[in-house]
């Protein structure tokens, strides 16, 4: 993958013709009038000069070989250009064309890939917006605006997202130092983007506005690397369109690809953003600075504005820090009387420009803060501008990040503009400060988490647990076979055994320990208790014989059609203190296995308390996957509940995951319920279907 076309000395436009409204005509004139130095050649065999320039019929007439090709031409004349910058060596084509069709001719999308194939070059497009370098002052797009030079790097699959940006900006305070469009992606794609904005030099943050991912192991390679290097801020378009599959096990219904791809970012260490504000302002923050930890000072002259901050902090799961007792006696000395002495620090609405400084060096200077976001509201006594000004001060004397909200319309006008001229990052509402300063925070957290990560998970495997495995015939395994195949993988499980007859339920009831287990056994049935298939804690003859006939009639009646097989015995389970859980696996079509934990039972739907993460897992993202639900709080000391301990339970998640690394077609796994208790941890009921 070649990204020198990023830096291209020689730019060949083709279709610019003498038509200013056409796209070719628009983006050799945003070449040549906005400041671009490199060699900017007019391809279009139909005239001699377009403005002002002489224009050739193709590169190779005009003795050309241009770093970058953009080409905007009808469809049928495509590939021609694109054979013509293969001859000349030309490497990399942005086609700008839309309206490509299906099928093999001319104009196709095929015909394009095959020809571009042929010519050894890669295609950024066809259907987009362009590319806009603005450090070269390049502006191959076909909208007018070169967006201010700075550390932002856009790829986009949308190329209005792209043109809306670079539109808005220098009001916006955003600085850029690549905008990409990528349309329908046929040879470069996201990962080639992704990996081309890593390693670019002028590129502090990539902001990537995603649709679609087609190629998932590329694309998760290609975000991992690039999330070493530097923060990747991701907005996802259609969240809700492809819904969950509809699926025969619980997790099937709970994993949507839209949690698939949460979980592919979480990995990764991107951090994802849900609208396109959150995008902006996390952006203008992390252009302007790192934020290396998230505890916040909170300096306002308004009490309200102050405790509307601290509530967004808490919405996001971060807290507010206390003020340190020495910096609280610090500030008496200077502060009004009445000033809150903690954190938000409210100075009060008579505060001075002089109050700002000090309450502002004071929490840059302490300790107890990694952050401080400084907050103003208009009021007589307060000089907007004045506190700007200080606040700029108090930002070159510390390397903290400063952040400023000046609420407020006119009044504010001059002074935010001054913050902004001199790069201190400012939100128009609290909320926004506090969008950003948490994703940030988030944006820093994977080179700290990737350092700590173990190695691979296990990958050796005992000659017993390899031959259980093999073959495995397609379709949904017995309840037995899935806990055969848990079991040797180091998830403990009772074995349930098939019972034909009512003597045969009894005689294996017999041989169990203490109490025993009856399910209804039927090809036809998933979920068992759905028919009101089982019946636990039974003992003695009797009960076994009444519970065999019983679970045999509540069949017929429920699901009059399927057929009765018998009922599988196994040994009741029954452990103090146990919490039910959910343990799936499913296989999304584009990024491969994924694991499901969460709050397990019969109401796990409606409860929907679940995490989601790719496989294979190592010991810490089993962690993560833990502490990300709610069921996590239940599995400490709870109310009277002993403790759950947790390494053996990432231990049976590692055992699922090596399991399901291991079996070369499997589309699903559930295990519901994982009963987890202090003495143990124990799958009662799982369904394995292979493809
Ligand atoms: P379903 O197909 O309806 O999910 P399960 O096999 O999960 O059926 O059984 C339903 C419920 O019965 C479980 O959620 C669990 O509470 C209880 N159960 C199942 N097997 C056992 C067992 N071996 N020991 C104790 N309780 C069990
Ligand atoms: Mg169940």
């Amino acid at each position: 993958m070649d990204a020198s076309f990023l830096n291209p000395k020689s730019i060949a436009v083709y279709g610019a013709s003498t038509n200013g409204t056409s796209p070719a005509t628009i983006i050799l004139q945003n070449l040549l009038g906005q400041g671009f130095d490199g060699e900017v050649v007019a391809i279009n065999p139909k005239y001699d000069r377009v403005a002002g320039q002489a224009c050739f019929p193709s590169q190779t007439k005009a003795g050309t070989c241009a770093d970058l090709a953009v080409i905007a031409i009808p469809p049928s004349a495509v590939s021609e250009a694109i054979l013509d910058c293969g001859d000349v060596g030309t490497s990399t084509a942005i086609v700008i064309t839309a309206g490509f069709q299906d099928g093999t001719d001319a104009g196709s999308t095929a015909h394009l890939v095959e020809t571009a194939k042929d010519a050894g070059l890669s295609i950024i497009g066809p259907n987009c917006l362009g590319l806009i370098r603005p450090h070269l002052r390049l502006n191959a797009t076909f909208q007018p605006t070169l967006p201010p030079a700075g550390g932002l790097a856009l790829i986009s699959q949308s190329g209005a997202i792209c043109s809306a940006m670079a539109d808005m900006a220098a009001d916006q305070g955003l600085a850029f130092s690549l905008m990409l469009s990528l349309g329908n992606s046929i040879s470069w794609g996201l990962p080639e983007a992704l990996e081309a904005a890593g390693s670019d030099h002028q590129t502090k943050v990539i902001l990537a506005y995603v649709e679609g991912v087609r190629r998932g192991d590329a694309f998760r390679a290609a975000l991992r690397r690039a999330c070493t290097k530097k923060p990747v801020i991701v907005l996802k378009a259609g969240r809700h369109a492809a819904g969950s599959q509809a699926a025969a096990t619980h997790t099937g219904a709970l994993v949507g690809s839209d949690k698939v791809f949460s979980a592919v970012l979480d990995e990764a260490g991107a951090v994802q953003v849900q609208t396109l504000g959150e995008m902006l302002e996390t952006a203008r923050l992390l252009e302007a600075t790192r934020v290396t930890g998230a505890r916040l000072a909170i300096v306002t002259n308004g009490g309200g504005a102050g405790v509307l901050t601290a509530d967004r902090l808490s919405d996001r799961g971060l807290s507010c820090p206390d003020l340190p007792e020495d910096t609280a006696l610090s500030l008496d000395e200077v502060l009004s009387p009445n000033w809150s002495r903690a954190n938000p620090l409210d100075i009060v609405g008579d505060a001075t420009p002089d109050h700002y400084e000090a309450a502002v060096q004071a929490c840059l200077a302490s300790d107890a803060f990694d952050a401080v976001l400084s907050i103003l509201s208009p009021q007589s006594m307060t000089g907007p501008a004045a506190v700007a000004e200080v606040l700029v001060r108090a930002r070159d004397t510390s390397d903290k990040p400063l952040l400023s909200c000046f609420l407020g319309g006119s009044n504010v006008a001059s002074a935010k503009a001054h913050l902004r001229s001199n790069c201190i990052p400012k939100f128009d509402l609290p909320e926004y400060a506090i969008v950003a300063f948490d994703c940030a925070v988030r944006a820093e957290l994977p080179t700290k988490m990737r350092n700590q990560e173990a190695a691979s998970p296990s990958n050796r495997y005992t000659s017993k647990q390899l031959a259980a495995l093999s073959p495995l015939p397609p379709g949904m395994l017995s309840d037995s076979t899935s806990r055969d195949l848990l079991a040797q993988f180091g998830v403990p499980c009772p074995i349930p055994n098939l019972a034909k007859t009512e003597a045969d339920a009894v005689a294996l009831a017999a041989d169990l320990p203490g109490a025993a287990v009856l399910k209804v056994a039927s090809p036809d049935v998933s979920h068992k208790s759905e028919v009101d298939g089982v019946r636990v804690n039974i003992e003695g003859p009797n009960a076994v014989k009444e519970a065999f006939r019983n679970i045999q009639a509540k069949l017929a009646m429920a699901r009059p059609d399927a057929t009765f097989s018998g009922v599988t015995v196994e040994e009741f389970i029954s452990l103090p203190d146990s919490r039910e859980l959910l343990v799936g696996v499913t296989r999304d079509p584009i990024f491969g296995l994924t694991i499901t934990f969460g709050a397990g039972g019969t109401l796990v739907e409606l409860i929907d308390d679940t995490s989601t993460a790719l496989l294979p897992l190592t010991r810490d993202r089993a962690l993560r996957l833990i502490e990300r639900t709610k069921a996590a709080a239940l599995l400490g000391d709870y109310r009277n509940m002993a403790a759950v301990d947790i390494n053996r339970l990432v231990d049976v998640l590692i055992g699922v995951s090596d399991l399901s690394m291991q079996i070369p077609n499997l589309e699903e796994m559930d295990i519901n319920p994982l009963f987890a208790a202090p003495e143990g941890i124990v799958a009662v009921d799982a369904r394995i279907r292979i493809g």
